[in-house]
Formats: C-alpha cells, structure tokens, sequence
C-alpha cells in the first residue's frame, strides 16, 4: 500500500532503526518506546491487521512468532518479554500495518 508508514518502512523509504530484516519480516525499535526495549515486528507484505490475515499467511505468522523469543533473547531479556498486538480501533491499533510489539526490560508497564 503506496500511502502505509509500516509499508514505506519495510521497503526503507522511511528511516527507523532495524535490529533485524529477512524476505518476510523487519524489525524496528518503536519511535516512542514504551520499556527500555520496545520493538516493532512487521510483515514485509502489507496485511492491515490480524482480522485480515488468511490461511495463505500460516507460514508468516509462525515465522513472526518464533522470531520473538531469539530477538528478546538478542536484547538481552533473559527474564522474559511480552507481545502485544493491537486489532482494530477497539484494540487500540493506530498504525493499520500488522505489527507485534515486542517489550522488555526495565519500565516495562503494569498489565492487569
Ligand atoms: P499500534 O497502536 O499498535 O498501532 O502501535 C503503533 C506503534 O507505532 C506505536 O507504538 C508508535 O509509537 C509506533 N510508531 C509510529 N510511527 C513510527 C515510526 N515512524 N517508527 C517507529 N515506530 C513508529
Ligand atoms: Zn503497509
């Protein structure tokens, strides 16, 4: 999608700070982070949110969720790390780009 941020920064026509790329996916540090580590996790192909993902897109998820651990492990959060993916205006979601947060380490917010 021409006018998507997240699209626009996958193909690296808007800087971030990637700590991780490979064909499928790229990984960024959230611009406004939220915990000492607060990654984005993005698929290359622009999928708007989870409620449009399909079962062509099995592959891409799993690949997206056995990801996660080796870049919290990479960032040093031995302890553990949280996920979260926001769905639609409902869930919280501003950027209409599918992404995973991926946060950790010290300041990271309470969840109840
Ligand atoms: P969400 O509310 O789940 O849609 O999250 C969107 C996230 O994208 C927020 O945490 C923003 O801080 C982050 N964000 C927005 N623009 C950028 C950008 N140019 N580079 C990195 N992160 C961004
Ligand atoms: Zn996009």
């Amino acid at each position: 999608m021409s006018d998507c941020l997240f699209c626009k920064i996958a193909k690296g026509e808007i800087p971030s700070q990637t700590v991780y790329s490979d064909d499928k996916v790229v990984v960024f540090k959230d611009i406004n982070p939220k915990a000492a580590v607060h990654l984005l996790m993005i698929p290359r192909e622009h999928i708007a949110s989870l409620n449009e993902v399909g079962a062509g897109h099995d592959a891409l998820l799993a690949h997206m969720m056995r990801l996660l651990p080796r870049l919290a492990a990479e960032q040093g959060l031995r302890d553990g790390f949280r996920t979260i993916i926001n769905t639609g205006k409902g869930g919280g979601q501003v950027v209409f780009h599918l992404h995973a947060h991926l946060l950790g380490g010290a300041s990271l917010p309470g969840f109840e």
